[in-house]
């Protein structure tokens, strides 16, 4: 049984596409995929030997080795360009995933991309937006008292999706999730907001200097657009 957290990533690889699931650890998301009759051939990508061989072991275990490739390298680095139609990254930050994608990007170009930042969606969606990537879809879960967000993307118009409201606000929360509010969602950005309140309360403490005040602005604006949002 897979994580409520990768299956809501594999509900959106499309029906028999190739997929690449980059920092595979135990390979279980390509696995369940091609079980499942999802996928119909994966790549598994890990940068750590010692992940890299959980994962030769588990598609040994399920005898998928004709129907998973295990390939150690960083990244994208282990795909040929167009090679495969999905990729997806899970269970690491925003801007790890977003520097992966960067460092790749021209492997990528007509794969839909389902990405799980485990912290820092902003980081992605600001790469997709500078890249000319369209959001398709996002959905945000709970699971086991942590909050997840899932993101989908594919190469397209980079504004579809954002209402001509606070471009700010919606890149910062997600343009979808933040006309959905769902119960994770204003989870996840109260929590937020109760932690940046305590660094700010923390600062009084800590000597003026004009790198505290910068830091104080940003939190304070964070705090409004969220604010904004959550009383809408
Ligand atoms: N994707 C799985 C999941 O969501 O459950 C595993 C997540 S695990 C926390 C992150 C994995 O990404 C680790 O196994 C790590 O070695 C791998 N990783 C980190 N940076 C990577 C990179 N640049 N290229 C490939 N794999 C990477």
């Amino acid at each position: 049984k897979l994580s409520k957290r990768l299956e809501t990533v594999v509900s959106y690889i499309p029906k028999d596409s190739t997929i690449a699931d980059i920092g595979s650890d135990h390979a279980y998301l390509p696995c369940y995929a091609i079980q499942r009759g999802i996928a119909a051939s994966a790549i598994a990508g890990e940068v750590v030997k010692g992940p890299f061989e959980s994962a030769v072991k588990q598609v040994k275990l399920n005898a998928l080795e004709n129907r998973v490739d295990v390939r150690l390298g960083d990244g994208l680095d282990v795909l040929r360009p167009g090679e495969v139609d999905c990729i997806t990254i899970a269970g690491m930050g925003g801007p790890l995933i977003a520097s992966i994608l960067e460092k790749g990007k021209a492997k990528v170009e007509n794969a839909r991309l389902i990405l799980q930042p485990n912290i820092s969606a902003v980081s992605i969606r600001e790469w997709l937006m500078d890249n000319g990537w369209s959001l398709l879809r996002e959905e945000i879960l709970e699971e086991d008292g942590k909050i997840y967000e899932v993101l989908v993307a594919e190469k397209g118009d980079p504004k579809a999706g954002y209402s001509s409201g606070n471009l700010e606000a919606e890149i910062l929360m997600g343009p979808l999730l933040s006309t959905e509010r769902s119960a994770p969602f204003r989870k996840k950005w109260t929590q937020e907001m109760t932690q940046w309140k305590v660094i700010l309360k923390n600062m009084e403490q800590a000597e003026e200097t004009p790198a505290l005040e910068e830091r104080r602005n940003d939190l304070l604006v964070k705090i409004k657009l969220v604010e904004e949002v959550l009383n809408r």
